[in-house]
């Protein structure tokens, strides 16, 4: 028998808004099992949604849809036919996509990655974490994939009161796998490596930054070289930096395997470097920021947004005239307005003249909801230093 969990006032008008979330304190009354799909009604017990239950999270009910339709095994096929349809629709030109991509895809808190013959899920919620054997045969059925994977090792399972871990989920997954992006081939640790394997957001920014860079480039918080590989193709040499020396260790092999001589890896602090190479007298004609969301929660914002105007201060004073910065933030507490804000102050300070050459967010394979403005996380600028 399906619950019914009804909300308060505000917990119907965020449904009515397009928000996907409902908040435990906005929930009026119902119970259900943890991960059930629930009827959600008002206080007159009119219908509003269909939705993942979480007796665990702040993060109540997930709405799955709005219209009194069951949720079965027809309807999770028709959301995931709907998600491969615009991935093919989209002309990714890479074997390592994001096929779905959360509530962007109306499937919260589900993540899909394709790498090569592989998928790798991570189900984020106790909903999706109960469909998962569901889903996994879905996939199977319509994806064909040599394996599946489970990175569910995010901490955010544990606010649902889930484990963390990485199991093979169906077939046989090789530890590393090597996709290709544009003309480049890398590989990937499906199961140590960050998120599910690698950036897949950037793939799109990567690949617009080829268009504008030249010359001496340094690539900032590079990991396996995700912005590094790509700019080899077009750049005099690229210095790329990241703290971990396994990440480093990676981008030399990828390099290495793409026949790229001009990459150099070093294994430093970006904000040490950036400090150091101006001292020396360094300068650079494209410099890329790509760092990890310094904002993880609204506590950590002023410190967040220091550390975002220090990188972009620093790398703006070592271009030189004409340089172009690509300068990204994917902190979802700093939205586009606030990561440029701060980029204007770091120009100020530098003596920058700067202009806005494009605004891009994640890759279209990560859809943003247009009613729930933290879905889009990514913001990626690309600048351009006049004088
Ligand atoms: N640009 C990459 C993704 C970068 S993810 C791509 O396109 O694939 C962020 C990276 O920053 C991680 O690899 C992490 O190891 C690195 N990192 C975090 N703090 C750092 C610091 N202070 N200095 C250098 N690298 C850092």
């Amino acid at each position: 028998m399906e619950s019914t969990v009804t909300v308060s006032p505000r917990g119907e008008e965020r449904i009515r808004n397009g928000h996907f979330w409902v908040y435990r304190t906005d929930v009026a009354s119902g119970q259900a099992a943890a991960g059930a799909v629930v009827r959600v009604v008002d206080r007159a017990g009119g219908f509003l949604a269909r939705a993942f239950f979480s007796d665990k999270s702040q993060i109540t009910l997930r709405v799955l849809t709005r219209h009194d339709v069951p949720v079965d095994r027809a309807f999770w096929r028709s959301r995931l036919e709907h998600a491969r349809a615009f991935r093919s629709k989209i002309r990714i030109d890479a074997n390592a996509y994001r096929l779905v991509h959360g509530e962007g895809d109306l499937m919260p808190s589900l993540i899909v990655d394709r790498y090569g013959d592989c998928l790798v899920v991570q189900a984020l919620s106790q909903g999706s974490d109960r469909a998962l054997p569901e889903f996994v045969e879905l996939l199977a059925e319509l994806e064909r994939p040599k394996g599946i994977l489970a990175r569910n090792d995010p901490k955010v399972r544990l606010l649902e009161g889930l484990d963390q871990q990485v199991s093979v989920l169906y077939g046989h997954v090789p530890e590393r796998v090597t996709v290709r992006e544009g003309a480049i081939e890398y590989d990937v640790d499906l199961a140590k490596g960050q998120k599910t394997g690698a950036f897949l957001d950037q793939r799109e920014n990567r690949l617009a930054a080829v268009q504008y860079v030249t010359g001496r480039t340094l690539d900032c918080f590079s990991y396996a070289g995700g912005f590094a590989l790509q700019l080899a193709s077009v750049a005099a040499e690229v210095t790329a930096l990241d703290i971990s020396e396994d990440a480093t260790a990676m981008l030399a092999r990828n390099a290495a395997r793409n026949g790229l001589a001009n990459v150099h890896a070093r294994t430093t602090n970006v904000f040490d470097e950036l400090r150091l190479l101006d001292r020396q007298g360094e300068r650079f004609d494209a410099i890329v920021l790509d760092p990890p969301a310094f904002a993880k929660s609204k506590a950590a914002i002023p410190k967040a947004l220091s550390g975002y105007k220090e990188i972009n201060l620093r790398a703006l004073k070592l271009l030189k005239p004409g340089g172009m910065l690509v300068t990204c933030s994917c902190s979802y507490h700093v939205n586009e307005a606030t990561f440029a804000e701060v980029v204007f102050d770091a120009a100020l300070d530098a003596r920058a003249e700067v202009s806005v050459v494009e605004k891009r967010m994640q890759s279209r394979d990560h859809p943003v909801v247009l009613g729930m403005p933290e879905t889009y996380y990514l913001k990626c600028f690309i600048l351009r230093k006049l004088a």
